[in-house]
């Protein structure tokens, strides 16, 4: 039915080499490195075989090219990712502390990222998509969440499908007006993939199974939890579930994970894959992009994702 899609963010991450709090004197980085939580899901979704494109927008930069150029390596369709020449490409700087927490320095509000505009490539990729993918950053982004309204109603008119990562805060959701959105998407979504703490926070249930029934009574067919190291787990409106346990990995940089996993997800799902395959790539592309550098560095393709499945040992379930 034609490519996914995905809207959002598109940024470089430069990261502190050493752990530690803040940026408040010099030091060592790295990067940098493509990234954008939208942009790590459709690369991989990209590298593992699906037809996959990008909705964003970068400045005209070496920063807008870091990403351009890594997005088309790996077969993502980039034409309506488009280039501003008034606004700069987003970046992040990041400094993992001790205890795996973060620190942040972004430069996105005035980045080209939050300023997207329907243009006529956007339409031109919007009219023959088969699948959208929202990720719960658009909430924090104005024209993001418009253009994001306006391709799901395309979408869904055509037949097409759509899923949501809620990638949401707690903070982000007291707002009344986020809160508002975010039901709205929730109540759009086919599939939804949700940490077991947003799966609280979308369904307003504690209990798992109950907010996974509250889910699929608002309209939803597929729900996987993303658990981290525990894994994930896979539920369908008809009560089957799949429990898929953790590869074991050393985590080295736990940022894209989730994305990755989605990514992998809802690629092997649109190749036509069963629930249980899918699953198992998904837990391999999240479990393997921790164990490299970079956002969106250990992204995998069918064939790699195979041989690190082949290699590596899972946690017992
Ligand atoms: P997010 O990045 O959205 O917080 P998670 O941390 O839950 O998402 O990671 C998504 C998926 O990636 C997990 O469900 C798991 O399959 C895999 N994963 C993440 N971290 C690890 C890890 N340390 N070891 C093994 N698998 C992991």
């Amino acid at each position: 039915l034609g490519p996914t899609i995905t809207v959002g963010e598109i940024l470089v991450e430069i990261v502190a080499t050493t752990e530690g709090e803040g940026f408040l004197e010099p030091l060592d980085l790295i990067g940098p490195f493509p990234s954008g939580a939208p942009a790590i899901f459709i690369d991989q979704c990209a590298r593992i075989g699906g037809s996959a494109a990008m909705v964003g927008a970068v400045g005209d930069d070496d920063f807008g090219q870091v990403n351009i150029r890594r997005l088309q390596r790996d077969g993502v369709d980039v034409s309506a990712v488009s280039v501003s020449t008034d606004h700069p490409t987003g970046s992040a700087f990041v400094r993992y502390r001790p205890d795996g927490t973060r620190d942040f320095v972004f430069n996105i509000a005035k980045s080209a990222a939050a300023l997207l505009e329907w243009t006529t490539q956007l339409e031109m990729l919007v009219s023959r998509a088969g699948h959208l993918h929202i990720m719960g950053t658009v909430l924090a982004m104005p024209s993001a969440w418009e253009i994001t309204k306006r391709a799901a109603d395309i979408i869904r008119a055509r037949g097409g499908s759509l899923s949501l990562d809620p990638n949401l805060r707690k903070e982000l959701i007291d707002h009344g007006q986020v809160r508002e959105q975010f039901k709205q998407l929730v109540e759009m979504a086919d599939l939804i993939l949700p940490s077991g703490e947003e799966l609280v926070l979308a369904a307003g249930v504690q209990d798992e199974r109950a907010a996974v029934q509250s889910l699929f009574q608002r309209g939803a067919n597929e729900i996987v939890i993303k658990r981290g190291r525990a894994g994930s787990t896979y539920y369908d409106r008809h009560g089957a579930r799949i429990d898929c346990p953790a590869f074991l990995v050393d985590e080295l940089d736990p940022t894209g994970a989730g994305d990755c996993f989605g990514g992998a997800y809802v690629g092997c799902r649109r190749l036509g894959m069963a629930p249980a395959q899918a699953l198992n790539y998904a837990n391999a592309a999240g479990a393997r992009n921790v164990t490299v550098r970079g956002p969106m560095e250990g992204a995998g393709t069918r064939a790699e994702l195979d041989d690190f499945m082949a290699r590596t040992a899972r946690a017992s379930s």
